[in-house]
């Protein structure tokens, strides 16, 4: 498949506005695409070289992107430079460049998808000295061959900028659509997601072996697993109720979730984050720990990391945690407070997955596993028949220092990617405010006014993930709880994401200043949900009288941005049922 047709679907998607004909487009590309293709061809489309888990990013300086324009059209540097600036992306003022002058001749070579894609790769690997010449022949080369359009998707792969608006969800649609003729096999190809976190493995499988391959699909080492998600409830008896009257209780430790995959022989450990980024390096003590500690030749562990102190058995607050993770000298820094990982589940042992045992077989081999139990531990839980006994052991891990309890149904699988009642979290809660925090997508921004302005960034507007729509629909404007360093943090951050016109997959009336790609997750507290017709959310058809559902007094309570996806942020369905939780009396903090 030649990349000019690709660039040429690429420009459809960027005008479409609706995701349905997003589904549409991107399903007619697809199912011109052959077996040997389509792995790379979505990787391209995700703007990515390698699943994103991997980290694998070409984030070609913008400096470098301009000298391989130059070095391709022999137009003076300052020419691109302006056109630069007038657009606001290189990858525009490309196509413009090569647009206005008789350099259209250049395009004389055309190139397919893998041939762009290896010569990407090339770019992204080299490295050491003379590593810069090389980058921008290499994408010199690329544009000479490239038409006006081409150009301007190149530039972007090179910059890391590509974004097309579209989620995983949409290009699983897509897949089901281009091979089956329906979307109705987007359920198999999302389990089979959940498994391996890779579409261009999944679709890869679908093209080779058809929905049978996707069906029969394993989780594999390495392969980050979309981790579990927990569910909330109103009480200690809703959670007995829904557990039909046994389950696990777990202590809720605030910490980072931390999913460990090992393989002794081969010396190797990775450990991805809830966002499922690789983030190995930031935990050398458990790196080296998972060696000396566990009782397997290869596994996969879920857990929480957190900073813990063995001899006062204090848990340290999140900050500390996350500082840690940060601090450069991780070395030293890790030794002083060392991390510990409180094991919850397996769901992989020696070549074996456990994913499909029951809860109460995975965690009796977890116990069996962790025998030495000294920087890898397992979560502390009990097992109980009874809701006195849950309410005393959710105030015993209070105490301690925990956030509160996981509830877990003993007969359930590991749920990948889904939240499901088969793990229900209770945390503590504060009164006359919402029990629990929300985790919203900022969706656009406001500038700052008054005292504000010369931080540029005076709020934000948040919204909800619709899991159902594959939708995200607006719920708040936050202007409060910002500090200084924060609202000048998150202009820079949001500066680099900001797009001309709403994105596809965002439904809003209101209108910020600036409207960004929905990609950051920030905590939010407030004090109640309410009824209101200014947000979209909730509603079944935008645009109507309808009346949707709003935060009311919101204030951002992360330091910066969450650890989650645009799709892992609170959903729709969680805000109309804390909506109703709300109106019964909330948990008092005990
Ligand atoms: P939340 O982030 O508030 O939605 O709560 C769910 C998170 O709690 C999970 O993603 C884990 O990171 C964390 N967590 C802490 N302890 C446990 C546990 N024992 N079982 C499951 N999740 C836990």
């Amino acid at each position: 498949m030649l990349f000019s047709e690709v660039a040429e679907y690429y420009q459809k998607l960027e005008e479409v506005s609706s995701r349905l004909t997003m589904i549409d487009i991107l399903s007619e590309l697809f199912s011109k695409s052959s077996k040997d293709e389509i792995k790379q061809l979505i990787y391209l489309t995700q703007g990515v070289l390698s699943p994103p888990f991997e980290g694998k990013e070409i984030g070609m300086a913008e400096k470098l992107a301009i000298s391989s324009i130059v070095l391709a059209t022999g137009i003076p540097k300052e020419n691109i430079q302006k056109l630069f600036n007038s657009k606001g992306d290189l990858g525009s003022a490309a196509e413009e460049a090569i647009k206005d002058t008789k350099l259209k001749k250049l395009h004389n070579k055309k190139f397919t998808v893998n041939e762009l894609f290896s010569t990407l790769n090339k770019i992204a690997d080299s490295s050491g000295s003379g590593s810069q010449d090389i980058k921008i022949k290499l994408l010199a080369g690329l544009i000479s061959d490239s038409s006006p359009l081409e150009s301007r998707y190149i530039i972007r792969f090179a910059l890391g900028t590509l974004r097309l608006g579209l989620g995983d969800a949409t290009i699983l649609e897509a897949l089901s659509k281009a091979k089956t003729g329906d979307r109705e096999s987007k359920q198999a190809l999302e389990n089979a997601y959940n498994l391996c976190s890779d579409l261009g493995k999944v679709g890869f499988k679908l093209f080779d072996e058809g929905i049978d391959g996707i069906n029969k699909m394993e989780v594999s080492l390495f392969n980050p697993i979309r981790p579990e998600l927990a569910e909330r409830a109103k009480s200690f008896e809703e959670i007995m109720e829904r557990m039909n009257n046994i389950c696990a209780v777990d202590g809720k430790y605030d910490g980072l979730r931390a999913q460990l995959h090992l393989d002794k022989k081969k010396k190797r450990v990775e450990i991805f984050s809830r966002n499922l980024e690789k983030m190995t390096h930031m935990f050398p003590d458990l790196v080296k720990a998972v060696f000396e500690e566990v009782d397997a030749e290869t596994l996969i562990l879920d857990g929480e990391a957190i900073a813990y102190d063995d001899i006062t058995e204090e848990f340290r607050p999140f900050q500390e945690t996350i500082q840690t993770k940060r601090k450069h000298d991780i070395q030293e820094k890790s030794s002083e407070m060392p991390l510990h990982l409180f094991v919850f589940d397996i769901m992989y042992l020696n070549g074996k997955s456990l994913m499909d045992k029951s809860y109460s077989e995975r965690r009796e081999t977890l116990e069996k596993v962790l025998n030495k139990r000294i920087f890898i531990l397992p979560a502390i839980r009990i097992i109980t028949k009874s809701k006195k006994e849950l309410e005393l052991f959710f105030n015993a891990q209070l105490t301690a220092g925990l956030e509160g309890i996981v509830a877990k149904d003993l007969s359930s699988t590991y749920v990948a990617g889904a939240r499901k009642f088969s793990w229900i979290k209770m945390k503590r809660s504060y009164k006359s405010e919402l029990s629990d925090t929300v985790d919203l997508v900022i969706i656009g921004y406001y500038l700052g006014k008054g005292s504000r302005t010369e931080f540029g960034l005076g709020g934000l507007l948040a919204a909800v993930y619709n899991d159902k729509k594959d939708l995200f629909e607006s719920i708040t404007k936050i202007g409060t709880g910002f500090t200084e360093q924060q609202m000048s943090y998150f202009k820079e951050l949001l500066d680099k994401i900001t797009l001309k016109k709403k994105p596809a997959r965002v439904e809003s009336e209101v209108e910020p200043d600036f409207w960004v790609e929905p990609k950051y997750v920030v905590e939010v507290r407030a004090d109640e949900i309410t009824r209101s017709p200014m947000h979209t959310c909730g509603k079944t058809s935008y645009q109507s009288e309808e009346i949707g559902y709003a935060l009311r007094f919101p204030r951002i309570i992360s330091d910066g941005i969450r650890d989650k996806k645009a799709e892992d942020s609170t959903t729709t369905a969680e805000i109309i049922e804390m909506f109703e939780k709300q109106k019964k009396k909330p948990l008092s903090d005990k």
